[in-house]
């Protein structure tokens, strides 16, 4: 394995939800629902394979999806995005951000990205030979944030991008507008592409809203915005991103992305372009059951013992653990399935400086009732 990559090691999903399977442990580690998406949307799948759209697609995607996300960002953000040369497709968000890192950031280029981060952003940006520069988010109020003064001190000659994830993974924090605008500003003073990871976009709860980045003044011409199929409609294995932004922008992540993987998934895409039209319902339904879920593990977290920190979107609660009297989330992890038969991830693996982690860690709610409830009756033997 190249050295750029030798850091990394397994990803902590991999590892955990082996875990869970070999101990027979209930996963609320690696996020995913057990349940599934729109019925109507998995029929589109099913017919799209019998009726033979199973050969390659067009590299950007078929032009049906890219219409449905260019018709969603206009009515959800009022973002006008070309379906023609602004909208492309990928194998999920992943694929776009590790595309849009390598095409986008020279070696020796620095990207700025919000610690805790979800794991995919540091290789991608070893893999480009770029440097991450890590700004921490630290709780403040009861939710994970950042101070602007180190957001701007992270920045120097070198930097090229800034990766913002909002809603945010692993913290459940959804940037306020004021965030947002601190951000924007960077970006504009201080001439950044800006690559956002909305893939909780319609995951937000008690009101809060999802506010692109791109919507901001001055940040559509710099902002590459990414989300993907598999949190919105609940089918995380469907691999179906995409990414909209500037002409010049998406045409440099394509020349990347072709090279990866050429083209994407073609049955997906009839079905996610269908449900992005037709579906949105069922998301609102799914947002609310998925509050309610949260609340459900808040409360059964809280009764174990655990400092819950609230979410506002994503699948995801942080817990610290010192008031059980842990103190390293790592181990507590670690030692979860044999002390409670419950399987979680360790905050600090998503941090530069685990250190800054190191009290937290990471419950997943997207599940059933019955699997929440039996998790916290579970979790409650840790008092
Ligand atoms: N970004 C974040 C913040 C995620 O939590 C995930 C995982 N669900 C992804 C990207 C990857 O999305 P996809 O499965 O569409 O590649
Ligand atoms: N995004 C999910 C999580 O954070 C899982 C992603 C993965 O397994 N790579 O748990």
């Amino acid at each position: 394995l190249v050295r750029r990559m030798r850091e990394f090691g397994t990803t902590v999903f991999a590892t955990m939800t082996k875990l869970a399977v070999d101990t027979g442990s209930i996963n609320l580690g690696q996020g995913f629902p057990d349940t599934d998406g729109p019925e109507r949307m998995l029929e589109r799948a099913a017919e799209a394979v019998r009726g033979g759209l199973n050969q390659y697609p067009p590299g950007p995607g078929l032009p049906e999806l890219r219409q449905a996300v260019s018709d969603h960002r206009k009515q959800w953000y009022g973002l006008a995005y070309d379906p023609d040369g602004e909208v492309l497709v990928t194998v999920g968000a992943t694929e776009a951000i590790s595309a849009a890192v390598l095409a986008l950031c020279e070696p020796g280029d620095e990207v700025v990205l919000f610690e805790p981060y979800y794991d995919s952003y540091a290789a991608a940006v070893s893999l480009a030979g770029a440097v991450r520069r890590p700004v921490t988010l630290r709780v403040d109020a009861g939710r994970f944030t950042f101070d602007p003064a180190e957001l701007e001190a992270a920045i120097g000659p070198r930097t090229r991008a800034i990766l913002v994830n909002s809603p945010h993974n692993p913290t459940g924090t959804v940037f306020t507008r004021e965030e947002l605008e601190a951000v924007a500003r960077v970006c504009r003073e201080r001439d950044l592409i800006a690559i956002t990871d909305e893939v909780y976009e319609h995951l937000t709860f008690d009101g809060v809203e999802h506010i692109p980045l791109a919507t901001l003044p001055g940040m559509r011409e710099r902002t590459v915005m990414i989300s993907s199929a598999g949190k919105t409609f609940s089918v995380t294995g469907w691999k179906t991103g995409w990414v909209c932004g500037p002409a010049p922008l998406v045409a440099a992540v394509q020349a990347v992305k072709q090279f990866l993987t050429f083209t994407s998934s073609a049955p997906w895409q009839t079905a996610v372009a269908y449900a992005l039209r037709e579906e949105m319902e069922w998301v609102a339904r799914q947002r609310a059951a998925l509050e309610a879920k949260r609340d459900r593990l808040v409360a059964g977290l809280e009764e174990a013992g655990f400092g819950v920190l609230r979410p506002s979107g994503t699948y995801f609660v942080q817990t610290d653990i010192r008031p059980l009297g842990f103190e390293d989330g790592l181990d507590l992890a670690g030692r979860l399935p044999g002390l409670a038969g419950v399987v979680a991830i360790p905050t600090q693996v998503f941090y530069d400086r685990p250190s800054r982690g190191r009290a937290y860690v990471r419950f997943a709610f997207c599940k059933r009732d019955e699997v929440i409830d039996e998790a916290a009756a579970r979790l409650r033997a840790l008092r």
